[in-house]
C-alpha cells in the first residue's frame, strides 16, 4: 500500500556556468553544509543530493555538478538529460563568467527545453575584487527573464533560497 507519505518527488539541477565561480561549492555547501577552500572534486561523483520539505511534500534534490568539464562541447548530453531546473552562475570576481551567461542559458534551453532557472552570482563577499556592477547584472537577469541571487558559499548567503525557489517553481507547474 502506498501512503501519502511515501510519494517523492526527486528535482534533477544542473549547475553550469564557467570554472572557478564556485559550482561545486554551491553544491557542497548545499547537501553537505560545509565550505572548503581547495575542495578537490570528486572524480566519479555525478550529484550529491538533499532531502528538503516544501509544502508538506518530501522533495529530493539531486545537484549535478559538470566535474571540470565546463568547455560546452565536453559537457555530456547524459549531463543535462532529464534536467527539471538549472542554475546558471558567473564570479563576481571575473569578468568572463559574467559574459559567458547568455551562452549558458542558450545551452542548457537547447539541450534541456524551457526549464526553471536562475542566475547566481557567487563570491559577493569578496567585495574588493567585484568586478561586475549591480545594475549590468539585474539588466542582464530581466533581459534573460532570469531570477537573480547573489550569493556567498563561503558565508552562506542565499544559497538555500536559490533552491527552495527552483524547487518551489518546479512544483507549482508540474
Ligand atoms: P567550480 O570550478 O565552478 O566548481 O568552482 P569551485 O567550487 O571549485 O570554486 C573555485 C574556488 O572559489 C575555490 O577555491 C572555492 O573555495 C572558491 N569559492 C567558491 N565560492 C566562493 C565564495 O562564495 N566566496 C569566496 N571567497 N570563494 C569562493
Amino acid at each position: 500500500i502506498m501512503r501519502e507519505e511515501d510519494l517523492e518527488v526527486a528535482i534533477k539541477v544542473v549547475i553550469v556556468g564557467n570554472g572557478a565561480v564556485g559550482k561545486s561549492s554551491l553544491i557542497q555547501r548545499y547537501c553537505k553544509g560545509i565550505f572548503t577552500k581547495d575542495y578537490k572534486k570528486t572524480i566519479g561523483v555525478d550529484f550529491m543530493e538533499r532531502q528538503i520539505r516544501l509544502h508538506g511534500e518530501e522533495v529530493r534534490l539531486m545537484l549535478w555538478d559538470t566535474a571540470g568539464q565546463e568547455e560546452f562541447d565536453a559537457i555530456t548530453k547524459a549531463y543535462y538529460r532529464g534536467a527539471h531546473a538549472a542554475v546558471v552562475t558567473f564570479s563576481a570576481t571575473d569578468r568572463h563568467s559574467f559574459d559567458a551567461i547568455r551562452s549558458w542559458k542558450k545551452k542548457v534551453e537547447e539541450e534541456c527545453g524551457e526549464i526553471p532557472m536562475v542566475i547566481v552570482q557567487n563570491k559577493i563577499d569578496l567585495v574588493d575584487q567585484a568586478v561586475v556592477e549591480a545594475n549590468e547584472v539585474e539588466a542582464m537577469a530581466r533581459n534573460l527573464h532570469c531570477r537573480l541571487y547573489r550569493t556567498s558559499v563561503k558565508e552562506d548567503l542565499n544559497v538555500n533560497q536559490v533552491f527552495e525557489y527552483l524547487a518551489e517553481k518546479y512544483l507549482t507547474h508540474l
